[in-house]
């Protein structure tokens, strides 16, 4: 059954009164966006069906998935979704929800993606840096599969070897990273 708080009919308003939630009655349910998405192995449920869940009333199910935590705000969804929905920031707006009702990210493989912490040392993302990071803390067997795939992005020079150099203000990127980093810590987070 149904549950809501803070006064609102159902979880679709809920979500929909929340800042980025807005549009959620507008999603035609294309799958652009879960099709789209850079982190959807990770996600319980992807994009498209989350925005499901939540027109279903699905509230306790949408809050305690791990999708609730997965966006990494890379906005591929967002450029792409036919009808401006911004599911990156739809998805924040049920993230915000989950935080409120006291629900944690379950995926620290997620979270050491958010982390970015190779962006501390260059102001921005050294991706074969911080793949080499993902796989090593997280699953390496699962990282050799994609070892043909790095090589041909090395090849056509879309994963250098070598990191970046860092850009004008890297420290202050740094800083702010050292600051989600201690208040996942203070969070509990893995
Ligand atoms: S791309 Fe946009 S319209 Fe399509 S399912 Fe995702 S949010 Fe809905
Ligand atoms: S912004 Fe979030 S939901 Fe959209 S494609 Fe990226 S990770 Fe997926």
């Amino acid at each position: 059954m149904e549950t809501t708080i803070r006064g609102a009919k159902t979880f679709v308003d809920e979500v929909a009164a929340e800042p980025g939630g807005e549009k959620i009655n507008e999603c035609i349910q294309c799958g652009v966006c879960s099709g789209s998405c850079t982190t959807v192995e990770w996600w319980e449920h992807p994009p498209r069906k989350i925005i499901a869940m939540i027109r279903a009333g699905k509230r306790e199910q949408v809050l305690s998935s791990t999708s609730a935590f997965n966006c990494v705000t890379c906005y591929l969804c967002t450029v792409r979704c036919p009808r401006g929905i911004k599911p990156a920031q739809l998805i924040h707006a049920v993230e915000a929800i989950a935080e409120r009702e006291g629900y944690k990210p379950k995926t620290p493989t997620i979270k050491l993606f958010r982390s970015l912490r190779n962006a501390m040392r260059q102001g921005r993302v050294w991706e074969l840096g911080m793949a080499l990071r993902f796989y090593l803390t997280s699953n390496i067997l699962y990282g050799l599969k994609d070892v043909p795939l790095a090589l041909s992005l090395m090849r056509r020079g879309l994963m250098p070897i070598f990191p970046p150099k860092k850009v004008k203000g890297s420290r202050e990127v740094a800083a702010i990273m050292d600051k989600v980093e201690a208040m996942q810590k203070a969070g509990g987070a893995q």
